[in-house]
Parts: structure tokens; C-alpha cells; sequence
């Protein structure tokens, strides 16, 4: 979601205000970093990298801090930092081009609507492209900032999404990526009247686009798994068999106190019914380790779910407190070491499972969407279901999806060779 509310900042940039983008820092005219703050250490390197720009950085140059950290500390940033031109919240992207001119611009309104606004598209000619299906987020997990940086889920009208993706495709995009913080929510709340509708139907709009050839999404939320969409997921040829499911927790009880709204059962019936009705699936979550009521039992659960689903990438983190949340007042059940060793058990678990997975793709013909080039005459691209391959070759390929068979594996990535 960052990289492309990145690229949105500097299509707006290049479209309103002549900014062309460079590869040197020293030379630029506009330095703007793109700031998360999921987790609390990415907020702790912005102040430092802060200052390392401004020492570095040509006279006059200006500095402006975008992105969740931005709608979160907001003015904070200013105090903290003098030399700072701008702070721009996650909720305010097409606001760039007004505060790029205004010192001291702070505009960080986490209700501001701008799901109907259109953004300037890239120039370039890509093979795959983004595009936002929803803003912000209506759920209130306990331990997540983002409500509070990307404020309530409104969802982008299907026509915007769909024209936007036509134009990609028009330039030689294959592939789409469907982003929002709960994509499978989509079709609850328009800003602008149209009428209530399901990603389900998305999906199946947006597979209807003459020359496109894959579809991606992330992130669905697990509660939101009706049978329906899992039914299109399936048979949908278009829709990239990788999917994203997370699920934070196995135990029950920490599900709960997460407010996460779904139980280990739940999560287990829907990840095992993906897996059940479509064979080469790969299915990544997120895990959050040690959150302050998680017991041993409640561990074991979390493991439980791992040795079950047996996922093929898992996005694993230890619990990081953060601001503003509910759970930012529990007292944590285990030590920091103990939170630590749980980690390492789901890494230890994890790579097991991933090894088996992806030594299992050795001898299989995959179609790869070739899109970059790599040193010692190799070109790499993504299978169907989101695993990287290599194989030799030169640019001819690039843009193309095309059959290889896999004769080498790596964790994650594989080898193979054009047949
Ligand atoms: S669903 Fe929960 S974890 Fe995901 S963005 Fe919303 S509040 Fe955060």
C-alpha cells in the first residue's frame, strides 16, 4: 500500500508540479520519505534518517514526511525536526501537490474522503500495476495502529477501479494487484451513493477486462471468507492462486482479546477448504507471537494452526505496543525471552514446512510473468501462485507469461527452464 501511495505522490508530483524523479538524493530539488508505523521501529529510524537527509541534502532542497507516521505524530515532526517543510497523512496522498509549496504544512485529517478522487497514472510502461479498491479500515483489532492513521474504510467505486486498470493494461500491463487494508469488505460504504456491493463481484467485474491476465489482492480478512468468494477464488482462471490469510493468532481466546472476530476453528475451516479445492495453492499469513495474554496453551494453539495449514510464507512478528491501541494497557503473561523463544519456534516450524513446499515444485511446468532482469544472463518473474523463478534468458521475455518447467529450489525461490 505504501509503494503505491508512493507512486501516487510522485505521479501527482510530475502531473501538477514538473517533478521528474532521480536516483541521486544529493541532487534532488524534493526529498519525501514514505513512513509506516505498524510496528515501532521503522518510527524510531525516521528521526535519525531525518537528520541524516537534512546534513546531506543540496541548499534549498525541500523535506516533506508522508505515509501512517506522518497521520499519526503529525506537527510532532515539525517540533522534532524544524527543517521539515511538510507532514502528509496516509489519508491525504492527493494533497501533495498544494502542501509541496507551503512550509509548515501539516495535513494529516484521517476522515478525509478521497476515494473518489482519480490520480494521475504512471507514464511508464509496466507489466503488472496496483490499484486501491478501498481506503482506511473499520475494524478495531487491539494491537493496530491503522485505524488511527488511515482512518474509516470507504470503499472506490468499481467504474474508478476498472478504468484505471484498463489504462494500465492499455499501456502492456498482464497483472493486476487489488489492494486495501480488508479487500474482501469491499462494497459496504461508497462516498458517493453507488449502491452496496461484494468483492466477489469485483473480482468478477474487473476478470472481464480484455488483456488482463492475472489478478492478485491483498489483504483479505478471514472473516470475511464466505463460501461464495472461496468458490470464485477456485474456479476464477484469471485470479492468481496465492492467497494472503491472517491469521495473528491460533489460540480462540487471544483471537478475542484481539477483537479479531474469528475463532482458531473458523480459520482452520477456511484454510483448509482453500487448499482442499484449489491443489497448488500458496497460502501466506502474518503472526504475531507473544501478544500480552498469550499463555503456553494458547501458543500451542498458534502452532497447532501452522502444523495444519502448513502455510508457504509466514510474515512473523513478536508484539510490538503501539500508540493509541486497546492493548496498549495489558501487561504481558510471559517474558521478553520467552516471547522471543516463541518466535523462534514458529521460524524453526515455518521453515520446515516452506522447505517441503517448495522442493514439491521440482519438475512441475509453472507459467512465470517474466518482468526483470538479473546478472549473469538470467530473467526472473513470478508463477502463478507468487513463487519467484529464474531461468535463463534475455529481455525478449520480458512482459510475457511463459511455460517453464522447475528443475532446482531454493527456500524461496526456484529454477527452472523455458519449454
Ligand atoms: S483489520 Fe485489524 S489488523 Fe488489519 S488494518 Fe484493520 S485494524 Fe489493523
Amino acid at each position: 500500500m505504501n509503494s503505491l501511495d508512493s507512486e501516487h505522490l510522485m505521479n501527482e508530483l510530475r502531473l501538477h508540479k514538473d517533478y521528474i524523479p532521480t536516483d541521486n538524493a544529493d541532487d534532488a530539488d524534493l526529498i519525501i520519505i514514505n513512513t509506516c508505523s505498524v510496528r515501532e521501529k521503522p518510527v524510531q529510524k525516521l528521526f535519525s534518517e531525518l537528520g541524516s537527509i537534512n546534513k546531506a541534502k543540496k541548499a534549498g532542497a525541500k523535506i516533506g514526511v508522508c505515509g501512517c507516521t506522518a497521520s499519526h505524530l503529525g506537527q510532532e515532526i515539525i517540533k522534532r525536526a524544524p527543517y521539515v517543510d511538510f507532514v502528509l497523512g496516509a489519508r491525504n496522498v492527493s494533497k501533495i501537490k498544494d502542501v509541496v509549496d507551503i512550509k509548515g504544512a501539516v495535513e494529516v485529517d484521517i476522515n478525509y474522503d478521497e476515494s473518489t478522487y482519480t490520480f494521475g497514472n504512471s507514464e511508464q510502461s509496466l507489466y503488472k500495476t496496483s490499484a486501491n479498491i478501498s481506503i482506511g479500515c473499520d475494524k478495531e483489532c487491539t494491537y493496530c495502529i491503522v485505524p488511527f492513521t488511515r482512518g474509516d474504510e470507504v470503499s472506490i467505486p468499481s467504474e474508478m477501479i476498472i478504468s484505471q486498470i484498463q489504462k494500465a493494461v492499455d499501456k502492456g500491463a498482464l497483472e493486476v494487484m487489488l489492494l486495501g487494508q480488508n479487500v474482501n469488505n469491499y462494497g459496504k460504504r461508497f462516498s458517493d451513493g453507488s449502491a452496496k456491493s461484494s468483492f466477489t463481484k469485483l473480482l468478477q467485474d474487473v476478470s472481464k477486462i480484455e488483456g488482463l491476465q492475472r489478478i492478485r489482492f491483498t489483504s483479505p480478512h478471514p472473516l470475511h471468507m464466505d463460501d461464495e468468494f472461496i468458490e470464485e477464488f477456485a474456479k476464477n482462471p484469471k485470479i492468481c492462486k496465492s492467497i494472503h490469510i491472517p491469521l495473528q493468532s491460533g489460540s480462540t481466546k487471544v483471537l478475542k482479546d484481539m477483537k479479531r472476530g474469528y475463532t482458531k476453528e473458523w480459520f482452520l475451516n477456511r484454510a483448509l477448504k482453500i487448499r482442499e479445492l484449489v491443489p497448488d495453492v500458496r497460502i501466506s499469513t502474518d503472526i504475531i507471537v507473544a501478544f500480552p495474554t498469550e499463555t503456553h496453551e494458547d501458543f500451542l494453539d498458534t502452532m497447532d494452526v501452522i502444523e495444519q495449514v502448513k502455510f508457504d510464507q509466514i510474515f512473523n512478528f513478536k508484539y510490538s505496543p503501539r500508540p493509541n491501541t486497546a492493548a496498549l494497557d495489558l501487561t504481558p503473561v510471559m517474558s521478553d525471552e520467552e516471547a522471543s523463544a516463541r518466535l523462534e519456534k514458529v521460524i524453526e516450524l515455518h521453515k520446515i514446512h516452506q522447505e517441503e513446499l517448495v522442493y514439491a515444485n521440482k519438475g512441475k511446468i509453472m507459467k512465470v510473468l517474466f518482468d526483470e532482469l538479473k546478472p549473469n544472463g538470467e530473467i526472473s518473474g513470478f508463477s502463478d501462485n507468487y513463487i519467484q523463478v529464474f531461468v535463463k534468458g534475455s529481455e525478449e521475455l520480458l512482459g510475457k507469461i511463459v511455460d517453464v518447467k522447475i528443475t532446482g529450489a531454493s527456500r524461496t525461490t526456484l529454477k527452472g527452464e523455458i519449454v
